[in-house]
């Protein structure tokens, strides 16, 4: 038997989450295996961080370091294509020492291995499509949307992830999409923190929540209780929970991000066509019957051509905790394949 497999590590800004892959495409993990990533702690220590958490998951699968062919890496961005992370900081990334900090190559040297990088929002691109085509997903395309603290997006075609020229592919959440019929009477503009006014993100993401929707929301619904938390970041994170229970002001804001989301994947419908389209997120994770009220939203405001209603289907990313981890295992096998 072929004991060769390949390990994916999903950097966060507090743990990182890693997996196994075998050469059958099985995973030998079925939940998260946590580690600290210890990011705030610079790039160096970072990086020994991720290979504890290497360490870690092959200590608890009983699988022999030798087996180790290939090691996957996601991390949030920005990021180059190739895993340095961007020039201006990160996030996640705020010492300066990782301002431009390469750590794909950085680990790759440090395990002597060879090392696949995506960025987060594509390696749980990457695994919705695995997960949803199977033994398909080779011959099939996809666009996912991930909503988050912003808007995540990865664009897969023929089973790989499109990186585009300088990497930039897929950043769903800075397109631009019309306003018109979406905003209400004397609703501002909303803005994004990238700069642009009226893209995705703007809209469809928590910050997009806390900056624009629910001050907005707040001042037509005169006494609601969201407009009395502490702050509007703390406000925007109970806004899900209002919407399961069938707030009308939640519904409002959640209907709005529905129209965002469809008019988005109205775009990619005319851009590459694909066989799926994925939302993943917080709204993953909500009540049975919101996420399943919300994803029939955005479909309804997806505007698709009759054939193209006859091919395309709508679902949710899957084990969205464990996606980007066993996105980039799936990426780093397929380059042994290759
Ligand atoms: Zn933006």
């Amino acid at each position: 038997m072929d004991q060769s497999v390949v390990v994916g590590l999903d950097n966060g800004g507090n743990c990182n989450n890693a997996t196994v892959l075998d050469a059958s495409g099985r995973f030998l993990v079925d939940r998260l295996c946590e580690t600290s990533s210890r990011v705030q702690q610079g790039p160096e220590v970072a990086v020994e961080a991720l290979v504890e958490a290497l360490e870690h998951v092959l200590e608890l699968t009983g699988v022999a370091a030798t087996s180790v062919r290939a090691v996957g890496l996601d991390t949030p961005g920005p990021a180059s294509a190739e895993g340095v992370i961007s020039s201006k900081g990160a996030t996640n990334f705020s010492q300066p020492a990782w301002r431009g900090f390469d750590i794909r190559g950085a680990l790759e040297a440090r395990l002597g291995l060879p090392v696949v990088y995506h960025n987060d929002a594509n390696a749980a691109a990457l695994y919705a499509h695995h997960v949803h085509f199977g033994a398909e997903a080779a011959r099939r395309s996809s666009v996912s949307a991930i909503v988050g603290t912003g808007l995540g997006g990865g664009v897969i075609e023929a089973g790989q992830v499109v990186r585009g020229a300088a990497g930039m592919a897929g950043e769903l959440g800075h397109v631009h999409i019309p306003m018109h019929g979406l905003l209400a009477e004397g609703q501002p503009l909303p803005r994004c923190n990238c700069g642009f006014a009226g893209d995705a993100e703007s809209i469809a993401s928590l910050t997009g929540i806390a900056n624009n929707l629910l001050p907005f929301w707040l001042t037509r619904f005169d006494g609601h209780e969201l407009g009395r938390v502490g702050s509007v970041q703390e406000a925007a994170k109970l806004v899900r929970g209002y919407g399961e229970r069938g707030d009308p002001l939640a519904l409002r804001i959640f209907e709005q991000q529905a129209m965002a989301l469809g008019r988005l994947f109205t775009i990619a419908a005319n851009f590459t066509d694909p066989n799926a389209y994925f939302l993943g997120g917080g709204v993953v994770e909500a009540t049975p019957r919101f996420r399943e009220w919300f994803l029939a939203k955005v479909r309804e405001h997806t505007a698709l051509r009759e054939e193209q209603v006859r091919v395309a289907t709508f679902a949710l990313v899957p084990d969205l905790d464990m996606a980007g981890a066993r996105g980039v295992a799936i990426a780093a096998l397929g380059t042994l394949q290759a």
